[in-house]
């Protein structure tokens, strides 16, 4: 059998005015998504290895992916879908396609178009008219009408963090495999739940979750359901397909199958719905300011290091900007209290490539002036000038090619990166030579802590600091999500509860 498979990852924040373009994103084309592409990470991994292991042929097309970021460069998605639907055409001229199997995240907007999946599986839908199209998607994915009607069988993932992609691009495989082998189609069902549900209140190994996420291994053991999956889409995008999904897809023909489907996905919806008073944050989290007096005194009078203090507002892996300043403010308003930790407050880090640059060209063991902050982020991010010390520059960094810097500042070192790339990047600490468990403080970029952190940490509070990627859905000033919604509207009802 010939199988098409691609992919393109973008997690697209609304609220971040950068536009995401070709320089953040990996890029592999034709063969070499077969061969560099295979990253354990990637949804397609698992797609194109359960294909390979059944015999088929892949055909490869395109798979991009970037760190989630402001929307994307509508000439970039042009091009890439342009050439991804070549791709498919060219296969088609060689020999007929037997099915499409693709990793898409589902949250990926593009300027000028909004929702980008839906319209990318309409295009190839033209293409490939009566074939069956199977897709893994990000557990953050928004699903839309366009989405629904292009794809016969959806699974999302089921951890978060996510540490089951390509085991998800597996199930996604073997959907489609089996569509093909029974001459059976996939039909798919939905409901939607009008709700927000922020990243930290929804760790698949913690409560509500665990459980929802249990019930849908559960109804995928019953005959003939071939997905079951919780989709909680993105709240940090303003439109109006916002909203949590229950999607189960089942293998038949006809009217049963269709019934099956929408009664499990029904069951997940009511189920969820009936939980959402329990998705609360699972770590202790305060405000900015609250956050680092904690954090002092954890380590000045309990004696605890490393503290980390997650800067949750700013969270570049959840498509904020990177340079939001609150809690950098709340630090250089302290500063007679960091001059008095036993080590370095590590801060990691700063999205701001005018401030790498300097440093860059200045050189390790130079001490200039860096302006850092409030370069995208004009609303929480200040531009906030301080000498520094440079102690260590990296040029093209991982798979972004960032360049990165180590400076110092008084009692503290700051990470600065030229590319908007994660800080819960395990690789980058010691990159720069430091490893995190060697400082008291550790002030990070990011939600919940990421394992190589969670691992080391002797405490973890969270900072429900300013950003585009502010925890406190609460506080967000949404124009365009669909109301009511919990828990904008926390006495709304749905589903008769
Ligand atoms: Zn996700």
């Amino acid at each position: 059998m010939r199988i098409i498979t691609g992919g393109m990852n973008h997690e697209s924040n609304t609220l971040n005015p950068i536009i995401t373009g070709e320089d953040d994103f990996v890029i592999f084309r034709g063969e070499r998504m077969l061969s560099e592409g295979m990253l354990p990470y990637y949804s397609s991994t698992g797609v194109i290895r359960t294909l390979r292991e059944t015999g088929c042929e892949v055909v490869p097309t395109v798979l991009a992916r970037a760190v989630p970021n402001g929307v994307v460069s509508a000439r970039l998605y042009a091009a890439l879908k342009a050439e991804l639907l070549e791709r498919v055409e060219a296969a088609l001229a060689a020999g007929p396609v037997d099915g499409a199997c693709f990793g898409l995240h589902g949250s990926m907007k593009v300027e000028g178009l909004g929702c980008a999946e839906g319209d990318l599986l309409a295009a190839v839908r033209k293409l490939l008219p009566g074939v069956p199209v199977t897709v893994a998607l990000d557990m953050h994915a928004t699903v839309t009408d366009e989405l629904l009607a292009h794809a016969d069988g959806l699974v999302g993932y089921k951890t978060a963090p996510h540490v089951d992609c390509a085991e998800t691009g597996a199930h996604a495989a073997r959907m489609l495999l089996t569509a093909l082998r029974t001459g059976k189609r996939l039909v798919t069902a939905r409901r939607s739940i009008p709700m927000l549900v922020a990243g930290e209140k929804s760790e698949s190994a913690a409560e509500p979750m665990r459980s929802l996420l249990e019930r849908c291994r559960e109804a995928e053991k019953a005959p003939g359901v071939m997905a079951a999956s919780l989709l909680l889409g993105f709240p940090w995008a303003d439109d109006e397909h916002g909203a949590v999904t229950a999607l189960v897809t089942t293998l038949g023909d006809g009217k049963a199958a269709k019934e099956a489907a929408q009664d499990i996905a029904d069951g997940l919806a009511e189920a969820f719905w009936a939980r959402r008073r329990d998705f609360v944050f699972r770590s202790e989290y305060y405000d900015s300011a609250e956050a680092m007096r904690v954090a002092y005194k954890a380590v000045l009078e309990e004696g605890q290091a490393p503290v980390f203090v997650s800067d949750s507002g700013d969270n570049p892996t959840a498509g904020s900007t990177g340079d939001s300043t609150d809690v950098l403010e709340r630090v250089l308003e302290t500063m007679g209290t960091v001059d008095s930790l036993p080590t370095p407050l590590l801060y990691s880090g700063f999205y701001d490539a005018a401030a790498t640059a300097a440093c860059l060209a200045a050189g390790a063991g130079a001490s200039i002036d860096v302006t850092v902050g409030g370069t995208w982020d004009r609303v929480n991010g200040k531009r906030i000038t301080l000498g520094v010390e440079i102690l260590r520059t990296i040029r093209g960094y991982g798979p972004y090619a960032s360049d990165v810097a180590l400076v110092r500042h008084r009692n503290v070192a700051l990470v600065l990166t030229s590319k908007h790339i994660g800080f819960g990047d395990e690789e980058l600490l010691p990159a720069l030579g430091v490893r995190a468990e060697d400082h008291c403080l550790v002030v990070v970029k990011l939600g919940y802590l990421e394992a190589c952190f969670r691992d080391v940490a002797a405490r973890a509070i969270m900072a429900t600091s300013k950003g585009c990627s502010n925890e406190v859905l609460e506080s967000i000033p949404y124009r365009k999500i669909r109301r009511p919604i919990y828990p904008l509207d926390p006495s709304m009802s749905f589903m008769g509860a």
